[in-house]
């Protein structure tokens, strides 16, 4: 068996060596990933964050936002500013299907993190059954099913429903978007775990996390955290 799995890593790695994956961002060959080592060094990494928000800090755990407002969520962790060369490679996350982002993002994520008491569940936030139909997959769902995988918890796409359709939110301003996301989502199971993370790509002004947040509050969760790859710097 354990033969079997090495000719099968050398063939894969021999096949990436004659067909190379070309880097998404800058077109050099990758071995494995979706994109080049360099590209995947030059991503920025949120270092020091706000504990609540995830937004990026010069100093101190909170921010002045968070201290005045609490949100609902305990925790927010988040990998990249959105920023640079991260929002074409979460577009191509998002409408091209590129699995190994995911897959990628999944692992940064873990390297990043010290994750020390875990989520029973990863909750992927959810899309209108109407934009799904439309995408033809959730892009949170790939980054929460790779999570879930590495991290050996269970993923449940399934407890919570987007069941308003909401406007894009790309043009609308903080307080809009929280007025647009309001009531979109419905818990929908009797089991309630007691700890979970929310699972997004893009944080932006944090209205949707907020909102599947207190549904699930509202539902008798009581940790729980927002994990998403990328925070793009305005406030909630
Ligand atoms: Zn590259
Ligand atoms: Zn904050």
């Amino acid at each position: 068996m354990a033969n079997l799995l090495s000719l099968t890593q050398q063939f894969r790695q021999l096949y990436r060596k004659v067909f190379p994956i070309p880097c998404l961002l800058c077109g050099l060959p990758t071995e494995e990933h979706a994109l080049c080592q360099g590209c995947i060094n030059e991503l920025p990494l949120i270092k020091q964050h706000c504990l609540r928000c995830a937004i990026p800090l010069a100093s101190g755990h909170i921010c002045g936002q968070c201290l005045k407002k609490p949100p609902v969520q305990d925790i927010s962790l988040s990998l990249y500013r959105y920023e640079q060369t991260v929002p074409r490679m979460m577009s191509a996350l998002k409408y091209h299907r590129q699995v190994q982002i995911a897959d990628l993002c999944a692992r940064e994520f873990i390297k990043q993190h010290s994750l020390n008491s875990l989520p029973e569940v990863l909750i992927p936030i959810p899309l209108h059954t109407s934009r799904l139909r439309q995408r033809g997959y959730n892009q949170s769902l790939l980054f929460a099913e790779k999570l879930a995988a590495l991290l050996n918890i269970s993923c449940q796409p399934n407890l919570l429903k987007r069941i308003k359709k909401t406007a894009n939110q790309t043009q609308l301003n903080a307080k809009q978007r929280h007025k647009n996301m309001r009531h979109a989502f419905q818990y929908l199971s009797e089991f309630v775990p007691e700890h979970v993370a929310i699972i997004d790509d893009v944080m932006t002004s944090g209205a949707t996390t907020h909102e599947a947040a207190r549904e699930l509050k509202r539902a008798g969760v009581k940790i729980i955290e927002v994990w998403t790859i990328a925070r793009a710097i305005s406030h909630y």
